[in-house]
């Protein structure tokens, strides 16, 4: 084979002859992996299955069927309602973001066919800014859901986030009612919404949408929790279990109801919103 071949390194090829970015070496395995390979397989190691971050738009084409996709609110970009300023001012940080991730804030909403099932779908980019939730991340998604609940469709969030954004201060954290109170009349109107966490979904995001759904599935070995271990142990004064903020560790002690690697969300989120929608 003659990737197995360039991966192991053939005989008479200078390793310095192989052009950058080519390659990539796996945080799961500190393997060095072919990137294409990598790329083929939804951007999962193809030597452990490691799940490396995978951007939003790469999400939705590859859960939403071709030709169904309608995106919500696309140029919906943040103000600066606090003036922030830390090391730089919180618009030029924008600016900055928008420029390295071509995306306008750190989450993708729109509608399409699932497996040919409509649903609404919101999808996290862990690049834009952490993944961090201020305003335009809450109120897009809580139209997303808004929309959907009209439309008799399932949600869908797909998250990966640090947390509340804290240039917005107390208005991102407004986020978190915002979006779950949408999720709550969602749930009035007896329409199913699934969470997936993905690597990591952290802090203000978990403590609000994220841990809602009504079926919560999550992406293997994600780091899913609220806040750091340190800052837990020194609060609560108590040892942490080994690995207590893992995907693997949520699910044996029922916060997670799967976890699904990546190569087979679409058929799962499709088998599942086929039961729930069952009339
Ligand atoms: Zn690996």
């Amino acid at each position: 084979m003659v990737l197995e071949r360039l991966r192991r390194g053939a005989p008479g090829r200078e390793a310095k002859k192989i052009p950058d970015g080519l390659w990539v070496k796996c945080p799961g395995c500190a393997k060095t992996v072919f990137k294409r390979l990598v790329e083929e397989r939804l951007d999962t190691c193809p030597e452990c299955n490691h799940h490396f971050p995978m951007p939003g738009s790469r999400r939705i084409q590859n859960l939403i069927d071709e030709g169904t996709w309608t995106e919500f609110d696309a140029d919906m970009t943040s103000g600066d309602p606090l003036g922030f300023v830390d090391s730089k001012p919180y618009l030029d940080r924008i600016v900055q973001q928008m420029a390295k991730t071509g995306l306008k804030d750190a989450v993708i909403c729109g509608t399409g066919k699932l497996a040919g099932l409509g649903v609404g779908i919101g999808v996290m980019d862990f690049s834009f800014n952490g993944g961090s939730m201020g305003s335009v991340v809450g109120e897009k998604l809580t139209r997303m859901i808004e929309r959907a609940t009209a439309a008799k469709q399932a949600a869908i969030i797909v998250s990966t986030s640090g947390g509340a954004r804290m240039q917005e201060g107390a208005l991102s954290l407004m986020q978190m009612a915002k979006t779950s109170a949408a999720l709550g009349r969602h749930a009035q109107a007896k329409l199913p919404y699934i969470s997936v966490l993905t690597n990591p979904t952290m802090a203000g995001v978990m403590a609000s949408y994220a841990s809602l759904g009504d079926v919560i599935i999550a992406e293997p070995k994600a780091l899913i929790g609220f806040t750091g271990p340190r800052v837990i142990k020194e609060t609560i004064k108590q040892e942490l279990p080994e690995g207590f903020q893992t995907s693997e560790f949520l699910f044996q002690h029922g916060q997670l109801d799967l976890i699904c690697t990546r190569q087979d969300l679409r058929a799962e989120l499709a088998r599942i919103l086929r039961y729930l929608m069952a009339r």
